[in-house]
């Protein structure tokens, strides 16, 4: 079942330029998590507060578990959405204690063995008395999404919740997300501009670019198969190979600017053939350039037609000018 459906929703914030929100549609299943990747400036923040009620679509609807949030006629405050949001910047009352923050949303103290368990799930079990100032800031943000769902939303939303994090912390706030979206059933939309971040904890993600939604999908569907150059390039360098090179290509779109037909290739897609019997599709070139990535080699391969990106074997021997065979293997 939808418990979230956006229909047309668009938004501009001047006249004289692009819409920030437009023309854009997509649901959620009940339980699902759902990412909003893109760029920064594509819309995300405004499309997550316009489901959230703090920015009014200029048209478009927002149904929420089968009640119409907004459309032409209709407009529901935002308390009265049953939607919890967690902004990047975690807005606690600075002269409220963490108990009196988390307890400030409607309902919440209903259910105090509710709001217990998620204090402690989250770990920020003793520090109920403090203020938000004696809190770190992975602390305030636990905070902030203990108060997002001890009012059990139907809906929660996160603004990139986990742009501030260090590498090494990034992990295990992932996993203490998750475990916590799966313990509160909630439905979440959560916006991100790493795709990281996306594939690793979002169900489907709607990828966004002024405004737009380019494409929907799981990520594995999304990686495989984009349908533009900018969705592509989103998970990390791509060869676009005319699709007459590659006639039995599993995948390719066409581009709207050159109308040309091309196959998405990732480096690790292209290896060094010595079978010449071997089926896969071909190329002979010769090294332009080497980069050693440790776990990789990155090359720069030219072919007579174009230049590639490989990325080969870090025991493989390859100098610049080397020239070898290089095949597409679609299933790698
Ligand atoms: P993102 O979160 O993806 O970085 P935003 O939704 O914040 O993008 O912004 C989308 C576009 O709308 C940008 O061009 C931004 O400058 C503009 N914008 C955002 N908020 C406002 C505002 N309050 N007033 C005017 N323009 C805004
Ligand atoms: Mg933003």
């Amino acid at each position: 079942m939808n418990v979230l459906t956006l229909q047309n929703v668009t938004k501009s914030y001047n006249y004289n330029e692009p819409p920030a929100v437009n023309n854009l549609s997509f649901s959620c299943q009940s339980g699902e998590v759902v990412a909003l990747i893109g760029g920064s400036g594509s819309g995300k923040t405004t499309l997550l507060r316009i489901i959230a009620g703090l920015e009014a679509p200029d048209c478009g609807e927002v149904i929420l578990n089968n009640n119409i949030l907004n459309s032409s006629t209709v407009f529901v405050a935002p308390e009265k959405r049953n939607c919890g949001l967690v902004f990047q910047e975690y807005a606690l009352f600075p002269n409220k204690t963490v108990r009196q923050n988390i307890i400030f949303g409607k309902g919440a103290t209903d259910d105090p063995s509710w709001v217990n368990e998620l204090i402690d799930i989250t770990g920020i079990t003793g520090l109920e008395q403090r203020f938000p100032h004696e809190l770190s800031g992975g602390q305030q943000q636990r905070v902030a999404l203990v108060r997002a769902l001890a009012t059990r939303p139907l809906l929660l939303l996160l603004d990139e919740p986990l742009s501030h994090l260090d590498p090494e912390l990034k992990e295990s706030v992932r996993t203490e997300l998750l475990k916590l979206f799966s313990k509160s059933k909630t439905t979440v939309v959560f916006v991100s501009h790493d795709i990281e971040d996306a594939t690793a904890m979002a169900d489907r993600m709607v990828v966004i670019h002024k405004g737009e939604a380019e494409q929907i999908g799981t990520s594995d569907e999304i990686y495989r198969n984009p349908i533009n150059k900018n969705v592509a390039r989103l998970f990390g360098k791509t060869n676009f190979i005319p699709i007459e090179l590659i006639p039995n290509a599993p995948y390719s779109f066409t581009e709207k600017e050159s109308n040309e037909k091309v196959v998405p290739v990732r480096p690790h897609q292209l290896q060094v053939i010595n079978d010449s019997t071997n089926n896969l599709p071909k190329f002979t070139g010769k090294v332009k350039s080497v980069l050693n990535h440790g776990a990789y080699k990155e090359v720069e391969f030219k072919t007579t037609q174009f230049s590639l990106t490989l990325h080969l074997p870090k025991n493989l021997s390859v100098q610049a000018d080397s020239k070898f065979t290089i095949g597409y293997n679609p299933e790698l």
